[in-house]
């Protein structure tokens, strides 16, 4: 019989705050010079914050649900900072052909108009996918943001059941509580590094960010001086 994670080799208080802590002296040490080098060390960290959770799905034998093509939690409302937003518009700009590029972003914005009436509790789970699904399937999954890295569902029917009943409330087992800690280890003490090297760390809605990122050439630019990087043309 699976012994239940939380049984085995239990990751511990002080493991967690180690991960957290050497995300934040990196991120502060590194404080990357351009945006270039700001998306690289991104994607490193995303790299670090796969290691850890794959080695504790190993260690604690997690039973995980997820699977290629199952998007549920694609339905969800994502929020990231401006450090992601900006490896996803690049993900978007150099790998997608001109007419994939555009017909993403046409998505991205008739989303946005969707969910821009929405309180951020509404949108949670109205049930909108992301614009960035295309048939099932994360359109940049290489690039994509730590929120949607390091959730790893434990049950595939709590999600169907999350996602046909969008109003009843949510019951049943969803995240490995080890897994789901080590993963906002890594992605909350690399955003706290990037703050504390005087970087906008704002949680932004995903399509809002995103499209920010794509279409506001002044975006990088008030990033690199340390502003709030994305801000709607009345601010
Ligand atoms: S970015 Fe990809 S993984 Fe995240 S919600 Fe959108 S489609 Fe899903």
């Amino acid at each position: 019989m699976r012994p239940l994670s939380r049984d085995v080799e239990p990751v511990t208080h002080d493991e967690v705050q180690a991960a957290f802590d050497r995300e934040r002296h990196e991120a502060r040490l590194q404080r990357p010079h351009d945006l270039s080098e700001a998306r690289a060390q991104t994607v490193q960290m995303y790299g670090r914050l796969a290691a850890l959770q794959a080695d504790v799905i190993a260690r604690a034998d997690i039973a995980v649900a997820c699977t290629r093509g199952c998007h549920y939690c694609c339905h969800l409302r994502v929020e990231i900072r401006p450090h992601e937003a900006f490896v996803l518009a690049h993900h978007i700009e150099t790998r997608f052909s001109p007419e994939r590029r555009a017909r993403t972003v046409d998505r991205i914005a008739r989303t946005l108009e969707r969910v821009a009436s929405l309180s951020a509790d509404a949108h949670v789970r109205a049930g909108i996918p992301c614009a960035l699904l295309e048939d099932g399937v994360c359109s940049v999954y290489e690039a994509r943001p730590a929120t949607c890295r390091k959730y790893y569902s434990v049950s595939l029917k709590t999600c169907r059941d999350a996602f046909a009943d969008t109003a009843a409330p949510l019951t049943g087992e969803l995240e490995d509580e080890q897994l789901r800690r080590t993963g906002n280890a890594v992605a909350l003490g690399y955003a706290q590094g990037m703050e504390d090297a005087g970087f906008d760390t704002g949680r932004y809605e995903l399509h809002y960010a995103v499209h920010k990122a794509l279409t506001d050439p002044k975006a990088a630019k008030r990033y690199r001086r340390g502003k709030r990087a994305f801000v709607s043309t009345n601010e």
